[in-house]
């Protein structure tokens, strides 16, 4: 079976989600990964570490989803390829249901696990409050996979890079500001969140936040009214209307835990809550909680993982 998979390199860099799902279509078959813009061969190539066997780079900057969508068209086209994977991100989410209609191809979105031996995959349904399993019948399928889903194997072996020049029209979008997401860590490749909410009283106190965030070598994430307020950027906001995040550690200071903010926070393997309220409902859903004021639990916890550090 032949794999073609997209690789997003968002300033030139690979996300860990492309290389997640490189890593996942080689367990399906043999992988040929796309990348497009100024990207470094030698990292390219270094995917032969996670499966891909060739990678086709375009030199096209392109960020234009109809554009994106022709090129990987053409290239599965060029590997023969009949599954093709991208990741269930904000730039897989816009391109996937274009393919999927490009070459009349089933789209399996938010897949969380390989096909089994039926062809059957599960997927996150209802913002992850429900698993659905997807079979796709048409002869070529596209699948989504939900960042964080599978942990990654190791292999020491160098995957092959070709430009690729195939025409891929014009763009019918004009760009007219471009806002880079500030901060060292992007929240959606994050393996650990601090996020805070109301309970924090205003902005001004969200330098324990950072701090925090600092010593685990976390981003920083926030509920939808601190986004609102304009307390935090609104990149930060996660839930249902933004965005849904599965790392391995959510830590939620001042946030109740409303049905929409955990519509994007649910998926995270360890959640722990700090809340003065004991009737929160954030504490349902969490793995640890902490009855307590965060000013105070933010900046002991800080402390006790800096001395934890230092003497390990
Ligand atoms: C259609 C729709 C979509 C929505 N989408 C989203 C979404 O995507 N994301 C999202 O977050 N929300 C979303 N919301 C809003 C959501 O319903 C909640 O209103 C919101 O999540 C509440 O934010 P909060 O927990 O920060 O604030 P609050 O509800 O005000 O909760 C603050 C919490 O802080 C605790 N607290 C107070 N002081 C302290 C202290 N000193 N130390 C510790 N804890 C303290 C309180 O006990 C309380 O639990 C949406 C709502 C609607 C209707």
């Amino acid at each position: 079976m032949s794999v073609l998979v997209y690789i997003s390199t968002p300033n030139g860099h690979i996300s860990k989600s492309a290389i997640e799902a490189v890593y996942y279509g080689s367990q399906i078959g043999e992988v040929t990964a796309l990348a497009n813009g100024n990207v470094s061969k030698d990292d390219l190539a270094n995917l032969g570490k996670y499966g891909a066997k060739n990678v086709l780079l375009h030199a096209s900057e392109t960020e234009d989803p109809s554009q994106l969508s022709k090129m990987i068209q053409k290239a599965a086209t060029s590997a023969s390829a009949d599954t093709i994977i991208l990741s269930y991100d904000l730039i897989g989410k816009a391109i996937a249901p274009r393919v999927s209609a490009g070459m009349k191809a089933g789209y399996v979105p938010g897949a969380t696990t390989l096909p089994d031996a039926n062809g059957l995959i599960k997927t996150n349904v209802f913002s992850g409050k429900a698993k659905g399993l997807v079979k796709v019948n048409t002869p070529k399928r596209i699948i989504g996979l939900t960042p964080n889903s599978i942990p990654l194997v190791e292999g020491n072996d160098v995957a092959t890079v070709t430009d690729f020049s195939e025409e891929i029209g014009n763009s019918s979008i004009t760009i007219k500001e471009i806002k880079k997401q500030e901060g060292d860590i992007l929240l959606t490749e994050a393996d650990l969140v601090v996020s805070a909410g109301r309970g924090l009283k205003g902005p001004e106190n969200w330098g324990m936040v950072e701090d925090l965030a600092k010593t685990l070598g976390a981003a920083t994430a926030c509920s939808r009214p601190v986004a609102d307020i304009g307390w935090r950027p609104h990149h930060e906001h996660v839930g249902q209307t933004g965005i849904a995040i599965r790392p391995n550690l959510y830590i939620a200071a001042g946030i109740s835990g409303a049905i929409q903010h955990l519509a994007g926070v649910n998926q995270s393997k360890t959640i722990v809550v700090i809340n003065t309220d004991p009737e929160a409902p954030f504490f349902k859903a969490a793995d640890y909680g902490v009855i307590g004021d965060a000013f105070e639990v933010l900046p002991a916890l800080n402390e006790a993982i800096k001395n934890f550090k230092a003497n390990n």
